[in-house]
């Protein structure tokens, strides 16, 4: 009879153990397309003439992006919803609308021993990649940004903006050799990026921002690749965040063109993403946007031959909400209407840390 209740007991935690992985993730990749509203994404689909790696997510939802100053947010408000879980003024980095910081789920990741990592196509003093890392009242403050880096023990970084880090001028510090005496190699090309197997990276490719698509080439997959090999050796897990930044910036002048040729590069390293996840089988990808950009619409165009007409109604952000694109163990979370503030809490939950 005992022996019986314990059989059915080994069976039932062999039922219900399949059913309780599939819902907590190891790893999280969160990726933001900066501006990448539903039209941003149509113009790439259309201009790319064959299917995005982004129309094979099955679950979608829609993220709401004011901030607590403004109907419509700037990326640094954006940024830190996202990262932080918490609504701030347009501008601030990784702090509430009071100027106290707050915790960002790469801080909670890295305080619960998962490896965690940044790649960004712009300098990674830059808001979006900022809000995940660093605590500041103002997004402008590159160089207080770029010391905030060596404050977290994040794994791996890479992008742009090494003079923030060489060449101060508020102090002289030189933070490139800070970094390599807390153990990170320091690299500065993509072929040096290449060679490095393990260990942290400081990838600081460029001065400032790493050019525009065509001219930046396959940097942002390359980087986001590179970044999921150095971490995914990490036995508690880890968390990534990567950024397409430039959507944003082409939707700033109203350049229907490059929007799609930045949105097409941004999905590339969606499906680096989405290749390591479906063969991982622990990994939740996410993605989405911290706002729209130029309120552009499509009003005509050729699927036939990739092309499109745009408007806009505006050269900065809209108060638009965005898609959310799931996949993994949790994607369900990720459906239906709601904040940019949510994030955090729900990764957070399905990662199983605090
Ligand atoms: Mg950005
Ligand atoms: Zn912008």
């Amino acid at each position: 009879m005992n022996r019986n209740r314990f059989f059915l007991a080994i069976a039932f935690v062999l039922m219900i153990l399949p059913s309780m992985a599939g819902k907590h993730p190891k790893n999280v990749i969160f990726l933001i397309g900066d501006g990448m509203g539903l039209a941003q994404t149509y113009a790439g689909m259309v201009k790319n003439k064959a299917p995005l790696a982004l129309e094979s997510f099955r679950h979608i939802g829609i993220v709401k992006t004011y901030s607590a100053s403004h109907f419509t947010t700037d990326s640094g408000a954006g940024g830190t919803a996202l990262a932080t879980g918490v609504k701030t003024k347009n501008g601030m980095i990784g702090m509430n609308p009071d100027s106290v910081a707050v915790e960002s789920i790469l801080h909670l990741a890295e305080k619960n021993n998962l490896a965690t990592g940044v790649v960004s196509a712009c300098a990674v003093t830059h808001a979006t990649p900022a809000s995940y890392v660093a605590h500041q009242i103002n997004r402008n403050m590159y160089e207080a940004i770029a010391a905030d880096y060596l404050k977290v023990d994040i794994d791996v970084f890479i992008g742009g903006g090494k003079k923030y880090f060489a060449n101060r001028t508020g102090d002289d510090r030189n933070l490139l050799s800070e970094l390599r005496q807390k153990n990170y190699k320091v690299v500065e090309s993509m072929p040096a990026l290449l060679q490095v197997q393990k260990g942290k990276v400081a990838g600081l490719l460029y001065e400032d921002h790493p050019p525009a698509m065509p001219e930046r080439g396959d940097f942002l997959p390359q980087a986001t690749q590179k970044a999921i090999e150095l971490l995914h050796s990490s036995r508690k897990g880890f968390f990534l965040m990567v950024e397409g930044s430039q959507i944003d910036w082409a939707g700033h002048d109203n350049d229907s063109e490059q929007i799609a040729r930045e949105v097409i590069d941004f999905d590339k390293a969606v499906k680096a993403a989405l290749d390591f996840a479906r063969e991982d089988g622990n990994t939740l990808v996410i993605v989405t946007a911290d706002h729209e950009t130029g309120a552009m619409s499509l009003l005509d165009g050729s699927i036939m031959q990739g092309e499109f007409k745009a408007a806009y109604s505006s050269g900065n952000h809209s108060g638009i909400p965005v898609p959310v694109y799931a996949f993994g163990p949790g994607a369900a979370e990720f459906t239906g209407f709601f904040e940019n503030t949510a994030f955090k809490g729900k990764i957070a939950s399905l990662l199983r840390i605090k």
